[in-house]
C-alpha cells in the first residue's frame, strides 16, 4: 500500500525492530522521522534511507522525557507538515526474578514502554486530529502482551498495558480517522535479544543454545525467529489500511507462538 504524501515517526528507529521499520515506511512512500536517545545511529540511517531516495529526518528523542517527546514531535511537523504515521517502538529489556528485581529497574521499564507510548501518543494525536485527516499509531507490544516469561515482570506488565492503551485510543480516536493497532513479535535477532541470551543462560541455569531452542523458540511452529522484516511488514500494512475495520486490535507476528 502506498505511503506517498505520509509523514510516519517511529521511535526507537536508530535499532533493530524500529530501524527496519523506518526502512519499509520510506520504501512504501512515507516520510519517515527516525526517533532516537541515539542521535548518531538514527542519523546514520536516516542520511543512508535518503541515499536510496527515500526522504527521512533524524531527531533525538528520549521517550521518557516529556518535553523531548513534544520538542521531537514539533519538529517533525515544523519540518515535514504532518504526522501521520506513530509507530511507538523504542524499548528495552531487563531480565530477572523479581525477587531481585531493582524497584529502579521496573520504574525505567514502564518508563520506556508505557510513558513513551503515551507521551508519543499524546503528541502525535493532536496533528492527527488538527488536520483532520487522522491517522495511524502502532505500538510495538510483544508476544508478552498476550503471555507471560520467567524474569520478565516488568516487561509483561508494560506490553500487556499497551493493549490498554491501544483500545482507549481506539475509541477515542475512532470518530476523528485515527486507528489504533499492537503488533506483537516472537522473538527477534536484535540487539536486544542478543544481549538477554547470556543473561537468560545464566539466571536459569541452562546454556545459551538452550535457551535459543527451549525458552525462545520452543512453541513455534518451525523452530524460526521472527525476522525484523516481518515485523516492518506487519506495520507497514497497518499504516497503510484504509479503514478503521481494524483499529483497537493486536497482531501477533510469532511463527505460531502465540495464537490468538
Ligand atoms: P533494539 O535494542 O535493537 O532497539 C531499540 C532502540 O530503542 C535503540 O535504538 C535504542 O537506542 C532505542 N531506545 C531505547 N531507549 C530509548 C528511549 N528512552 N527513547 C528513545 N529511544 C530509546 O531493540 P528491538 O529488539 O528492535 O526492540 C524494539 C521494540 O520491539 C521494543 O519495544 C521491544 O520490546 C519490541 N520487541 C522486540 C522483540 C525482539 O525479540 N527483539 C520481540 C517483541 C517485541
Amino acid at each position: 500500500m502506498s505511503l506517498q504524501g505520509k509523514v510516519a515517526l517511529v521511535t526507537g528507529a536508530a535499532s533493530g525492530i524500529g530501524e527496519q521499520c523506518a526502512r519499509k515506511l520510506a520504501a512504501d512512500g512515507a516520510a519517515v522521522v527516525i526517533a532516537d536517545l541515539n542521535l548518531v545511529n538514527a542519523q546514520k540511517v536516516a542520511d543512508d534511507i535518503v541515499a536510496s531516495g527515500g526522504k527521512a529526518l533524524a531527531v533525538a528523542m528520549d521517550v521518557t522525557n516529556e518535553d523531548a517527546v513534544n520538542a521531537g514531535i514539533e519538529e517533525a511537523v515544523a519540518k515535514l507538515g504532518s504526522i501521520d504515521v506513530l509507530v511507538s517502538n523504542a524499548g528495552i529489556q531487563i531480565v530477572n526474578p523479581i525477587e531481585d528485581y531493582a524497584f529502579a529497574d521496573w520504574k525505567k521499564m514502564l518508563a520506556i514502554h508505557l510513558d513513551g507510548a503515551f507521551l508519543t501518543t499524546k503528541a502525535a494525536i493532536k496533528h492527527m486530529y488538527a488536520d483532520g485527516k487522522g491517522g495511524s499509531i502502532i505500538y510495538m507490544g510483544s508476544v508478552h502482551s498476550h503471555e507471560a516469561s520467567k524474569l520478565k515482570s516488568a516487561y509483561v506488565t508494560a506490553k500487556h498495558g499497551l493493549l490498554g492503551l491501544a483500545r482507549v485510543v481506539a475509541k477515542e480516536g475512532g470518530s476523528r480517522g485515527v486507528r489504533a493497532n499492537v503488533v506483537c513479535p516472537g522473538f527477534v535477532r536484535t540487539p536486544l535479544v542478543d544481549k538477554q541470551i547470556p543473561e537468560q543462560a545464566k539466571a536459569l541455569g541452562i546454556s545459551e543454545a538452550q535457551v535459543v531452542k527451549d525458552v525462545m523458540l520452543k512453541e513455534t511452529v518451525d523452530g524460526e525467529f521472527t525476522t525484523i522484516d516481518d515485523v516492518a511488514n506487519t506495520v507497514a500494512f497497518l499504516a497503510g489500511f484504509g479503514s478503521a475495520a481494524l483499529t483497537g486490535q493486536s497482531i501477533v507476528v510469532s511463527h505460531g507462538w502465540f495464537m490468538q
